[in-house]
């Protein structure tokens, strides 16, 4: 059973905390990782203006003014918009709804722990996602409650539900990648990559 899905659009070839001076961004002074990952830089530089959502390479979703109306008009809660002072029709997308993983299941890797500020230097395993509470996602947009990636290159991963997916694609906003999430049973029995049989010793020749 499909409960939600993950999105993600194509990378803009941008970063977010290029130019940005991290020890005023506020950082960890032992480790270096950024406070708050919720970074908006008002100067940021997009190289490529046209998606309707794209991702920075280091963090932050990048939405289109259109993505911004269609969530005006659907009313969706939750969610929040910071503009930059040099563009126009794109603003950053910061998502206020949380749902929790199941690390467990998923076998998330945690890497490297600071002592100072008690987070990670990485964190390995977005998808496939497994939800902690199995139950199809409503209408709206979701963020996962963990960050993924490396050093100050993290986000969470972006969740929608099948209302919200129909609505997206329905309005025609493009580029958008939907990656099923599925119950853990179901992943379990169905689409588990099955193990390699070992070769025998006359496949070597
Ligand atoms: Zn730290």
């Amino acid at each position: 059973m499909i409960l939600g899905y993950v999105v993600t659009g194509p990378d803009n070839d941008s970063y977010m905390l290029d130019g940005v001076n991290l020890s005023e961004a506020g950082i960890c002074h032992a480790c270096g990782l950024l406070l708050n990952f919720e970074y908006h830089n008002p100067d940021l530089k997009l190289r490529r203006a046209t998606f309707d959502l794209s991702h920075c390479y280091d963090l932050g979703i990048i939405v289109s003014l259109r993505f911004k109306e269609f969530c005006i008009r659907h009313d969706y809660t939750g969610i929040r918009f910071s503009d930059f002072r040099a563009l126009q029709n794109n603003y950053q997308l910061f998502i206020d709804n949380k749902i929790e993983l199941d690390v467990i299941k998923r076998k998330i890797q945690f890497i490297k722990k600071c002592k100072h500020c008690h987070r990670y230097k990485e964190v390995i395993g977005a998808t496939p996602a497994f939800l902690k509470n199995e139950e199809p996602i409503p209408n709206g947009f979701f963020a996962s409650d963990l960050l993924f990636g490396s050093d100050n290159s993290k986000n969470p991963i972006m969740i929608v539900g099948s209302e919200t997916r129909e609505k997206l694609q329905t309005e025609r906003i493009k580029g958008l990648w939907f990656e099923p999430i599925y119950t853990f049973s179901h992943w379990n029995t169905n689409l588990k990559p099955k193990p390699a049989e070992p070769k025998k010793w006359y496949q070597f020749w």
